[in-house]
Formats: structure tokens, sequence, C-alpha cells
């Protein structure tokens, strides 16, 4: 293992969210009148690059921008968070990636993803950024980019002895092999049922231990306010499930909390946690992020971790 320079590093998506208020969704062919436009910093790797950084990993980030203005926003707000970015393309004649918002009177969210220079994103990416993927501790992934740049990306990685952790979100199927390189895999409740499919258990431990079963090194499945349930592969002699609670926290807006969790996340496990106390640690910070409105904005650093919750 050669020496480990980044704590994190994302390969991974970068966005323009692009927000509008509305009182109701137009119907096909009609038009309705919003708020204000909103733009912020968004992606679901940028989020998670940002969140690492705020904590205070060394973290980098592999991905694409379009030669635009939406483009040079998202490098200002990683840079303003000390992301590495090496190796962050700009991409001539390719739009950034955008997410078009909608959000109702109830904070429900409508969301078209456009994925633009994300979708660039490829094999010749990784090779180029191949210094800092396997100078990582750990690289996280999600599916906002083509499969080939993230496979290519955890190969690099687990050749060079780097902890793989994967997002599965949006959720899409994923070769076995990029599954059994996970450790762990993170999905939501809804992320979960789509991988086990009909017949899938309810109790979320024992959706933990089925997908514990299916293939990856480990799980972490994410349950909102009920904090996460944690699972080891099924090797033999391997644990049962574990509960981890997350901190109480009055939810303002639930915007990347899974971004902070998984961040949090990677970043203990780059320090050498284990795997149940880094989903301890993430839990803290996934609460925090609910706490305050948008993605990169809630984004906690140590100080507005909330403690523990009581009796853990
Ligand atoms: P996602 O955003 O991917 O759907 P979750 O909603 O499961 O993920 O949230 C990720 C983590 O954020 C949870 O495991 C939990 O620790 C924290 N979290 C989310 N919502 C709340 C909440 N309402 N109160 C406290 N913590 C929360």
């Amino acid at each position: 293992m050669g020496t480990r320079d980044w704590d994190v590093v994302v390969v991974g998506s970068v966005n323009a969210d692009l927000v509008v208020g509305v009182d109701r969704r137009p119907a096909p062919g009609e038009t309705v009148l919003g708020s204000d436009l909103a733009t912020h910093p968004g992606g679901k790797g940028a989020n998670q690059a940002v969140a690492a950084a705020r904590l205070g990993a060394r973290a980098g980030l592999v991905g694409r921008v379009g030669d635009d203005g939406h483009g040079e926003l998202l490098r200002r707000a990683l840079a303003a968070d000390g992301v590495d970015l090496a190796h962050l393309v700009t991409t001539p004649g390719a739009p950034t990636g955008v997410a078009l918002i909608t959000v109702g009177p109830d904070g429900d969210n409508s969301i078209i993803v456009s994925p633009g220079a994300n979708a660039r994103l490829g094999p010749d990416d990784v090779a180029a950024a191949r210094a800092m993927i396997a100078g990582a501790s750990v690289v996280s992934f999600q599916l906002e980019v083509p499969l080939p740049a993230v496979e290519a990306a955890a190969r690099v990685a687990a050749g060079a002895g780097g902890r793989i952790v994967l997002n599965l979100s949006p959720p899409a199927p994923v070769p076995d092999e990029l599954l059994a390189r996970c450790d762990p895999l993170v999905v939501n409740e809804h992320e979960a049922a789509y991988l086990l499919g009909e017949g899938a258990p309810r109790d979320p431990r024992a959706m933990a231990a089925e997908l514990a079963g299916s293939g990856p090194r480990s799980v972490v499945v994410t349950l909102g306010a009920d904090g996460a349930v944690v699972a080891d592969g099924t090797a033999p002699g391997a644990a049962a499930p574990i509960r981890i609670a997350s901190p109480e926290a009055e939810a303002v807006d639930t915007t990347g909390a899974g971004d902070a969790f998984t961040a949090a996340l990677c970043l203990r496990l780059a320090r050498g946690d284990a795997l149940p106390d880094a989903a301890r640690y993430a839990a803290r910070a996934g609460a925090a992020a609910v706490r305050r409105a948008g993605a990169q904005s809630s984004f906690p650093t140590p100080d507005d971790l909330p403690p523990p919750p009581a009796g853990l």
C-alpha cells in the first residue's frame, strides 16, 4: 500500500440545482407561474465531497462540469470547502449537469436531472486520475455518472488496497463484481427494496441481512429519522445486523441527508473506525443536515454535530 494522501476521493456527479417553488405542478400543455429561481450547487458526488471536506477530510473529486456559468459556480463552491479539484474536468461543448427541481406547497420535490457533462465521465478520466484514486483511503461512488467510469475507478481503488463505498442512488442494477467490492453498500429503504425485488422483507434488519448475503462485504441501510442498520457480509461467523440510532433533529429540509451521512461514514472509515462506529458518527452528520435548508448549505462542521443519542 502506498501513502494515502486523501481520506476520501469521490468519483461522481456535479450538478447545479435549479429550484422553483410552485402552488401546483402544470398538467401537460399547461403553464403555471412559480417563485424566483434559486440556483444551488449540488449533485451527489459534489455534495459528498463537500460534506467530507467540511468535516475535516482531505477530500478530492473526480468528475466533469461543462464550460459554463454553472460549472464555475460549482467549482467555486467545491474550492471554498477545500476539495481537491485537480481531476474535475471542464468539458467543452457540454452543459454542466442540472437538476430541475419544483417544490410544492408541502415541501414535496419533483426533480428532472439532465446529466450534461456528467454523462461524459469515462474510463479515460479514471486513468488520468489514477494517482488520486489509488492514493485514497476510501473511494466513494454513487450512480449519477456512467457505470463504466465507476467500475474502472473501483478496480483502481481495489488494486491499491483502498476501501470502496457505493451509494446505490439513483437505484440501478450493478454488476456482481462491483457489488462484491462494496464495503459498505449504502442504501436507503427505497433503494434496498429495489435491490431485493419482490418479496423483500419489510423489517430493516432483515433487509440488511438479506442484502449482506447478496454479495457486498458490508451493508448500511439508512432509515431517515430512525437512523440506520449496519450488517457485515454473511461470511461464516458474521455478526447480526446492528441498529444505529440517529440523534433527534427538527427536520427543516431532508435534502442531502443521505449525502452527509455517506460522506461522514467514509471519513470515519478512512480514519480507521469500525463500521458501526463510523455509522454512529454518520448518523450525527445526517441529523445535522436536516436541521438546515438546502444540501451543501446544510452540511455540518464538526462543531455543528449534535451529540450522540442518549443511552448509546
Ligand atoms: P436519503 O436522504 O438517502 O433518503 P435518509 O433519509 O435515510 O437518506 O437519511 C440519511 C441519514 O440522515 C439517516 O440515517 C439519519 O441518520 C439522518 N436523518 C435523516 N432524516 C432525519 C431526521 N428526520 N431526523 C434525524 N436524523 C435524520
